[in-house]
């Protein structure tokens, strides 16, 4: 089978080669990729930008979509549509960019009917995590009538999915970007407006004006403690994401005088039934056309390039991933 494998022996490398499936690591299901898609996590790990490869060699890519070839597992059989995302997938255990994986049965989610392999792969870690950051603002009680909604890094994966999610539940959502030229395509998905990053991405005082009912931001760093200090009394802001910074420069003063709500968004362990949750809601609640104006399809030998301009922030949307 065809495989993107990592090494790091005296230098590392990243190149697509030949593997037998013989060679596969133990699991209770073994299934065929027919697409698999480029996170940022990928692009750490595709770049060695960032420690997220635990064993080597590796076979690249967290998520993958396709079908069961054969199952151990009580739950699968050859024949049924799977969603692979996270659980330490492409980090600790072989990935799914590659034409099989050998995965275990209580990582897998049935793929939802409306979704081919494809568009779940447009969705991918990205969307399904910019799933989990609204039900987690739903959860905190936030309704499309409390006010704006700001997504940061909105031109990404997580930003362009919730994006359209946000606004497709009824939520005025004003849009962070770093890219201009992207308003056009950001407005197309449903952003009410487009607000300049730079704005939000410098250190500021840790209480501003009352701008944002709730906030989704996949950026971190001064961007969330500029969110925080700008979150309405009462308001929540789901955190995913890193792409400015692992900080959080800021101090205890929204959560005690606004009463405002920081919520953490995991998606790599988040529970089966979570999981399922969040894509039977991707389902319902995603507008299929505004998935595919965010998709650029490569193939698996132009997945390194493509990973190096996706961490230099040369990517708009979501990639997927022709296995
Ligand atoms: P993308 O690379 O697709 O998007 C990240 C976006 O962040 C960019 O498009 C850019 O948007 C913005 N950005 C990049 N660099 C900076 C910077 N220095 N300062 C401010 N904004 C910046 O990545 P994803 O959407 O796939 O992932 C986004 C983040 O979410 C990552 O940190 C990722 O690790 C994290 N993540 C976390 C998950 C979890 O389980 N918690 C799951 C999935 C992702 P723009 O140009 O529009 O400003």
């Amino acid at each position: 089978m065809r495989a993107l494998v990592l090494h790091k022996e005296a230098v590392f490398s990243a190149a697509v080669a030949d593997i037998a499936t013989t060679e596969l690591p133990a699991g209770d299901v073994r299934v065929q990729v027919d697409y698999s898609t480029l996170n940022y996590k990928d692009g750490l790990a595709i770049t060695n930008a960032a420690p997220v490869v635990r064993l080597w060699p590796m076979v690249a890519g967290i998520d993958g979509s396709g079908t069961v070839l054969e199952s151990q597992h009580p739950d699968w059989k050859a024949g049924d549509a799977f969603v692979q995302n996270g659980w330490g997938v492409g980090e600790t255990h072989w990935g799914c960019l590659a034409e099989q994986a050998s995965l275990k049965g209580d990582w897998l989610v049935r793929r939802p009917a409306a979704f081919s392999a494809r568009q779940a792969m447009a969705i991918g870690t990205a969307g399904y995590t910019a799933m989990l950051c609204v039900m987690a603002l739903e959860r905190h009680g936030v309704k499309p009538e409390d006010g704006d909604v700001l997504v940061t890094g909105a031109s990404g994966g997580v930003g362009s999915v919730a994006v359209a999610l946000l606004s497709g539940l009824g939520y005025r959502v004003v849009a962070s970007t770093g890219k201009a030229a992207e308003a056009a395509y950001l407005q197309a998905l449903g952003a009410h407006s487009v607000v300049d990053r730079a704005a939000l991405s410098e250190p500021a005082k840790p209480m501003q004006a009352e701008r944002w009912a709730a906030v989704v931001d996949s950026v971190g760093s001064h961007t969330l403690a500029n969110a925080l200090a700008q979150t309405r009394y009462g308001g929540a802001v789901a955190a995913c994401g890193l792409a400015q910074g692992r900080d959080l420069p800021t101090t205890v003063v929204p959560f005690i005088l606004r009463n405002v709500a920081l919520l953490g968004v995991d998606s790599v362990m988040a529970p089966r039934a979570l999981r399922q949750a969040a894509w039977d809601r991707l389902a319902r609640d995603l507008d299929t056309d505004k998935l595919a104006s965010m998709v650029e399809e490569i193939s698996l030998d132009q997945a390194v390039d493509k990973a190096q301009a996706l961490m230099a922030g040369q990517v708009r949307g979501r990639i997927v991933v022709k296995i």
